[in-house]
């Protein structure tokens, strides 16, 4: 492998879609010299795939690449940061010309999108891995974080919920749409850099709803009260759930609650300001729901619309938590 690695990162990685003027020296060197603007901050976050653990024999090359960066602009999304470069570090078992190919179109489609450059990397042999490290910046003391949500601040999304992780469970059904919601995630950059005026706290949705909007509210010690029925469903989501057949478990309504993977962002914003963030999140493709409210007394309690708990009080806990 290391005389192929030169080749590689010819062939790949050097040329590319995006040359910012703030790449002092890409690809190529020992390191590369980046120029950060004045007043603003570095936003840096790092993630990685691994093969059998984040995604599949099946997954398509082009997927991958195109996900190793969208997570990591989904973190930066959640930081109210504009993306700016990216680091690509590849451990590949054989060298696969058109696995590699497919790998870079998919990575470099997203990061043109983005406006994103790739300034360096590391390829090494081994079983099949892909670590992202994405920069970004954010104006000086802008930065969105977890903490600083208060009593009073209504929740929301953005996009959808609960379709990657159907699309995990129904991994032989065809359903075009939920597919591409596991392996194109699409990072809610528009939504971070909009929510920089609005929001007292942010995080992106990587591991369940409950989960992700548990960190928010642990930095606080605050809880929050969640209309069951207001959270969003996707078109997708909805038909394959209408289809005969055992049906997803945990049952349809409690995947959006518990499932990973959608990469939407969870946001609270303060009253006064709700009404122009919707504007203004409204203008977007993915939208925003208010789906509950921030509260004092810490825990996550869910409710149904007309006020009733979920789950019933005699039923005890999620079906999801019971398992
Ligand atoms: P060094 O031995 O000095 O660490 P390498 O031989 O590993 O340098 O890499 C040579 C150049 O290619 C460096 O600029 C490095 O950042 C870049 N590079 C290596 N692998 C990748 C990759 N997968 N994607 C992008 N750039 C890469
Ligand atoms: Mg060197």
């Amino acid at each position: 492998m290391p005389g192929d690695e030169f080749d590689i990162i010819r062939q790949h990685f050097v040329r590319q879609p995006v040359v910012r003027e703030d790449v002092l020296l890409g690809v190529g060197d020992d390191a590369a010299l980046l120029l950060v603007p004045a007043g603003a901050e570095l936003v840096v976050c790092m993630d990685t795939l691994v093969a059998g653990v984040h995604f599949t024999a099946t997954t398509p090359a082009a997927a991958i690449g195109h996900k190793a960066l969208a997570v990591n602009l989904s973190d930066l999304a959640a930081m109210g940061a504009e993306p700016a470069w990216a680091t690509l570090a590849l451990t590949l078992p054989e060298h696969h010309p058109v696995w590699l190919a497919d790998f870079a179109r998919g990575f470099f489609a997203l990061a043109d999108h983005y406006h994103v450059q790739l300034v360096g990397g590391d390829t090494t042999h081994g079983p099949l891995s892909v670590t992202v490290q994405a920069h970004g910046f954010i104006r000086n003391g802008k930065a969105l974080r977890r903490h600083g949500a208060r009593s009073g601040d209504r929740i929301y999304v953005t996009g959808t919920l609960g379709d990657a992780g159907l699309a995990l469970q129904l991994r032989d059904v065809a359903n075009e749409g939920l597919r591409k919601r596991l392996d194109y995630p699409l990072p809610r950059i528009e939504a971070g850099l909009a929510l920089r005026k609005y929001a007292s706290a942010v995080i992106d949705v990587s591991d369940g709803l409950l989960a992700d909007l548990g960190h928010l509210l642990e930095p606080d010690e605050l809880g929050a009260r969640i209309d069951i029925d207001a959270l969003p469903h996707s078109a997708a989501f909805l038909e394959a759930i209408e289809q005969p057949g055992p049906g997803p478990h945990p049952p349809y309504y409690e995947l959006p609650l518990s499932a990973g993977d959608d990469y939407e962002l969870c946001f609270t914003v303060p009253p006064p300001h709700c009404a122009m963030m919707e504007q203004r999140l409204g203008m977007l493709a993915c939208g925003c729901t208010a789906i509950g409210v921030i509260e004092q007394q810490p825990g996550i309690r869910c409710h149904h619309r007309d006020g009733s708990d979920y789950p019933p009080a005699s039923h005890g806990y999620l079906h999801f938590l019971d398992e």
